[in-house]
């Protein structure tokens, strides 16, 4: 049998009472300090975990920049920040004004800059890694030479552009553009506009050089998706 049964319901109701109100203040003085001791806890493990979180950030970004086989990751650009350049090329609206002016500006020399591809969604780079590869009969390794993987292309970022010699299209994706009037052209004046070549020859990235890619770098936007690859052949 349970002791308290033994004591009638009256009793017990105003015993209970009576600890009730007798050790409220004693409650509440304690949940007071304990409340302070909590909200000092709380504090201090925010900014622990707001400091591991910076951390993780900069591990994050440091996977990130973790290359594959030579490429860099790139994020894919939004829609909303895509303009259609001419049928069925696209590039990052940033690009748009500084591409025409430049096309313009090697025109009136009597140059045909020609766009060849701009954008390039993470799906149509899969395509083009994958297929090409089966195609050419060439192992991931071999293709990644030549090609980035899905995921990994400039492309992706709206900012990347692959140009060619109007006049000569048959130089159009090979190391001959480089003898082309557009190449010489762009090499001494397409930083004017931004334009830097993204493969070199023997660059650091150990990407092969391809003359006809170029990307931006002339907003703070684009500068930061290229960050990691300015870091590997500009600054080591
Ligand atoms: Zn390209």
């Amino acid at each position: 049998m349970n002791y308290q049964d033994d004591i009638p319901l009256a009793k017990r109701i105003k015993s209970i009472k009576t600890i009730t109100t007798k050790t409220f203040l004693r409650i509440a003085l304690l949940s007071l300090g304990l409340g302070v001791t909590l909200t000092l806890l709380a504090n201090q493990s925010f900014l622990r975990q707001t400091k591991y979180s910076n951390n993780s950030n900069i591990s994050s970004e440091k996977s990130q920049n973790k290359s594959l086989l030579g490429h860099l990751p790139y994020p894919e650009a939004p829609n909303n920040e895509l303009v259609l350049f001419s049928p069925g090329i696209y590039v990052h609206k940033d690009i748009y004004e500084n591409f025409k002016e430049m096309q313009f500006r090697a025109a009136q020399k009597g140059i045909a800059l020609k766009l060849l591809s701009g954008y390039r969604s993470i799906d149509l780079q899969r395509q083009i890694f994958y297929e090409n590869k089966s195609i050419r009969n060439q192992t991931a390794v071999e293709r990644s030479r030549d090609s980035a993987p899905p995921g990994y292309s400039e492309h992706s970022t709206g900012y990347a552009i692959d140009v060619g010699d109007g006049d000569y299209p048959n130089t159009h994706f090979e190391v001959e553009f480089e003898q082309t009037p557009a190449f010489k052209w762009m090499k001494r004046f397409a930083s004017k506009y931004h334009f830097v070549l993204s493969f070199p020859p023997n660059n650091k990235q150990g990407v092969t050089y391809e003359p006809w890619h170029w990307r931006f770098e002339g907003t703070v936007n684009a500068l930061r998706k290229f960050e990691a690859a300015n870091k590997i052949t500009k600054f080591k």
